[in-house]
């Protein structure tokens, strides 16, 4: 949606409270109790009723809005910006744009939209031939009242790690030149895990790679145990660092990506937080091709269910 036909059309709270009325009304409306898909619009009370157990469904109830106070216009904004540009939005930026008084429910806004996204691209499972690394981000960390970072303690101290893998497919020998990737890269996936040992390690990765698939990994120790969950796993030690971004390229690019935008855009990531940026940064980057319909496709993610239901 162009930018001047969305705020001329959805300026006011009404128009946006139709507009996500319409939308769940398309996307068809299923009764939590019996699963019956007839409903009734009581405009009274600003709600839904099953026409067959006659149990009440709210507009918000079941999307990302659930049990937010804030208004339509505020989370269809939102949205909007969330899916407006590549980089993303802080959320002081945000709350600026959507001319919110209070910082904490947009930041909280925020979150539940990345979540949302988390759990859309936790739908896809990659196949084919992947690139597998593990990335270290910066969590943030506690400072004194005098601004000094406190001492190193071994919790403060540590790095949030996670599991990233790429799936790439080969690019033509007519299609390839000269210093670029060979391959072209195809969907991204980046877990948190608590550490890197071989059970976590494992374990997460089964929940990113389909059996058939062909993984590639720097032979560290901990991706030991993805020859039992995949079809293929090559261990390509490198020994110049400089090979290494031939070997993996578009891992690699997609780590420093991350840390370039996280970095630029967000400050103080708690550790706790750090897997919905993450998701955020993934569920853009495998729709970059999508351009302005990346708006339509983040509503249906955020309507089709409730920020906490996967
Ligand atoms: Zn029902």
């Amino acid at each position: 949606m162009k930018i001047d036909n969305f705020f001329t059309n959805y300026s006011d709270e009404q128009s946006c409270k139709l507009f996500f009325k319409q939308k769940r009304e398309a996307a068809g409306i299923v009764c939590r109790q019996c699963s019956s898909l007839c409903h009734c619009w009581i405009e009274k009370e600003n709600r839904w009723r099953c026409k067959n157990c006659k149990q009440p469904m709210g507009l918000k109830c079941g999307t990302v809005m659930e049990n937010s106070n804030l208004s339509y216009r505020v989370w269809l904004w939102a949205l909007y910006f969330m899916s407006l540009t590549k980089k993303g939005f802080s959320a002081l930026e945000m709350q600026r744009l959507v001319s919110h008084k209070r910082y904490e429910p947009i930041w909280l806004l925020m979150q539940k939209i990345r979540i949302s996204m988390g759990h859309r691209d936790a739908k896809y499972i990659l196949d084919g031939f992947i690139e597998m690394d593990e990335g270290f981000f910066e969590g943030h960390r506690k400072r004194s009242e005098e601004g000094f970072i406190s001492q190193p303690v071994k919790e403060l101290d540590r790095q949030v790690k996670a599991i990233v893998a790429v799936s790439t497919r080969p690019v033509s020998i007519d299609d390839q030149k000269t210093y670029r990737p060979n391959t072209r890269a195809g969907y991204l996936k980046m877990n948190v895990v608590s550490s890197l040992n071989k059970t976590e390690v494992t374990y997460e990765a089964g929940n990113m790679i389909k059996k058939s698939a062909t993984v590639v990994t720097d032979g560290r120790r901990c991706y030991r145990g993805l020859q039992d969950i995949c079809k293929v796993h090559k261990e390509i030690i490198v020994q110049n660092k400089e090979e290494v971004s031939k070997v993996f390229p578009w891992v690699h690019t997609a780590i420093s990506n991350a840390k370039k935008k996280l970095s630029g855009l967000h400050h103080h990531i708690k550790d706790i937080y750090m897997q919905n940026y993450l998701s955020e940064f993934c569920y853009k980057f495998n729709r970059r091709y999508f351009g302005e319909n990346l708006f339509d496709r983040l509503l249906v993610a955020t309507l089709s269910s409730a920020w906490y239901e996967p």
